[in-house]
């Protein structure tokens, strides 16, 4: 489904990123883990159009995305959340996600239509009973998951999750986990994500891909990636 090939981005002097291959299959739910300043945030941003890569290419279903504008992109189908959550803070989480919808690739073009869709989705994601509330009203929780249901408006194929996991306790990662899963298997949407959290990485990920200053040294199974020798000596900063 999406597919980069040799992706290079550098910042002046510094290469962020270096001839990174990558693939995500449709129906998988990928993870991508790195020390902090490894590149993660950058191949999320290169992907969904915010950053041009200086070599390689990054494609859709087949179809050339790199190049192409950020809006251009996420109406290709790329969805996406940000680390820092940064919902419209003057309307309503049903109004949020129905803005999400009416930008979106649902078709929908009318204000009541949107909002039914958007109560849906937030029926969808545990925030039904707070469709009405305004997102500073919400506790982290709820602002993660307001997050991806925004990133669901607009019917992507694929969703980029950057740390939706992060700061949640115990309870609310198993809730994130099963969320996941949901969106996959009801929603039918693949699913790459940023993680730190160990736990929802090693549950919810069929697959793992490590960077490392810019360059991916580990990608496979959970298991063999959380044991990969260069991985371990990645987070131990040697
Ligand atoms: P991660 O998400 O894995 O923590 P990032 O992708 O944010 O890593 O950063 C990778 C490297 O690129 C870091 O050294 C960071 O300082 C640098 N970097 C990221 N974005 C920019 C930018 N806009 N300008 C300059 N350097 C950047």
């Amino acid at each position: 489904m999406l597919k980069g090939s040799g992706i290079t981005k550098r910042f002046g002097g510094l290469v962020a990123l270096s001839d990174v291959d990558f693939e995500v299959n449709r129906g998988e739910i990928v993870g991508l883990i790195g020390p902090n300043g490894s590149g993660k945030t950058t191949l999320f941003n290169v992907i969904s159009g915010f950053y041009k890569p200086d070599g390689g290419e990054v494609s859709l279903l087949g179809e050339r995305i790199s190049g192409k504008p950020p809006h251009r992109i996420a109406a290709m189908g790329i969805g996406r959340t940000f680390q820092i959550v940064r919902p419209l803070m003057d309307l309503t989480l049903v109004e949020n996600v129905a803005i999400a919808v009416l930008y979106g690739r649902m078709g929908i073009s009318e204000s009541t239509e949107a909002k039914d869709k958007a109560y849906e989705i937030l029926r969808f994601t545990g925030l039904a009973a707070k469709a009405y509330s305004l997102p500073g009203q919400l506790v982290l929780e709820d602002r993660k998951r307001l997050e991806v249901a925004r990133a669901l408006g607009s019917r992507p194929e694929i969703i980029l999750l950057d740390e939706v996991f992060a700061g949640l306790n115990r309870k609310e990662i198993l809730g994130a986990i099963e969320l996941t899963f949901r969106i996959r298997d009801e929603y039918r949407v693949t699913i790459f994500m940023i993680e730190h959290v160990m736990k929802a990485i090693m549950e919810s990920c069929s697959r793992i891909m490590a960077l490392h200053h810019g360059v991916k040294i580990a990608d496979g199974k959970p298991e063999e990636v959380a044991n990969h020798p260069e991985v371990i000596r990645a987070y131990l900063g040697a």
